[in-house]
């Protein structure tokens, strides 16, 4: 998977050097290309923002820069991004604009994103960027533009949600995340929250692990996860539910 991401700070997208989607770039899974937006504005002073038409507070990005940088990545080689307007969803990136006014980013929507060949992120700054840009990367360069919340409140700009959602995204990618079965029962992968976990020592300043984790039944763990699961899912999110697959709900009969 191809991953281009727009920033006016390139040195925010550090972090993805590391850890496992540093070495799934490595491995040659994943393909992080991060592009400096004031590369794109040419005049003296490298300007990305400028006042906002109708007045208020604060800046909004400018069209220019980022309409250069966007043709920059999906017409290098022809010169003209309107040439590419017809080219082939799978020649074009899907044009991810994180944004607290955007489709709320879930699970769900990570592992769509995971099945595309090439992904490009844009990080808005200071008010976010004028809106004529994501016309003109839909209309002119042929782009499905998406714009993406990570949550409900305000961040300074899109760099900390793009790292959060790569990762997310990434980890789906096969090969990423060493064992698959571990994203097999991970929060929000079925609806619901993930159960409790524990690790050694059985016994550790008073507090024992529940036994039915040490008796080797794995259809009685099993229950028993999947019970704990549902009550940890009332207990902190019940918003999730409704649209849960609720099988096997708890009975009295798997001690904890
Ligand atoms: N004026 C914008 C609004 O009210 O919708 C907020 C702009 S915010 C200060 C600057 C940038 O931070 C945004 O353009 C976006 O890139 C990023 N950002 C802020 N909150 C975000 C969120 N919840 N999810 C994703 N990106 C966010």
């Amino acid at each position: 998977m191809r991953i281009d991401v727009l920033t006016i700070f390139p040195q925010y997208l550090a972090p993805l050097e590391l850890s496992l989607i540093g070495k799934a770039q490595r491995d040659g899974l994943l393909d992080v290309r991060v592009h400096d937006l004031r590369e794109f504005a040419h005049d003296r002073h490298r300007t990305v923002d400028d006042t906002p038409y109708g007045g208020g507070a604060g800046m909004v990005m400018k069209p220019e820069p980022w309409a250069a940088a966007l043709d920059a990545l999906v017409a290098p080689a022809k010169g003209s991004a309107v040439a590419v307007a017809s080219a082939s969803a799978s020649a074009t990136p899907l044009l991810i604009v994180p944004g607290p006014a955007g489709r709320p980013f879930t699970q769900a929507f990570a592992a769509e994103l995971a099945t595309r060949p090439w992904l490009a992120f844009a990080c808005g700054r200071y008010e976010g960027i004028d809106e004529r840009v994501y016309e003109y990367a839909a209309d002119d360069l042929g782009l499905r533009v998406e714009v993406v919340s990570l949550g409900d409140y305000v961040l300074n700009g899109g760099e900390v949600a793009v790292l959060a959602m790569v990762e997310a995204i990434a980890r789906l990618v096969p090969g990423v995340v060493g064992n698959a079965e571990s994203l097999v029962e991970e929060s929000h992968s079925d609806g619901l929250l993930e159960y409790p976990v524990y690790t050694k020592p059985a016994s550790w300043r008073g507090r024992d692990v529940p036994p039915v984790l040490l008796g080797g039944d794995h259809g009685r763990i099993a229950a028993w996860r999947r019970e704990r699961s549902i009550e940890r899912t009332v207990a902190r999110r019940p918003d999730l539910l409704p649209a849960a697959a609720l099988t096997g709900l708890p009975s009295d009969d798997v001690e904890g």
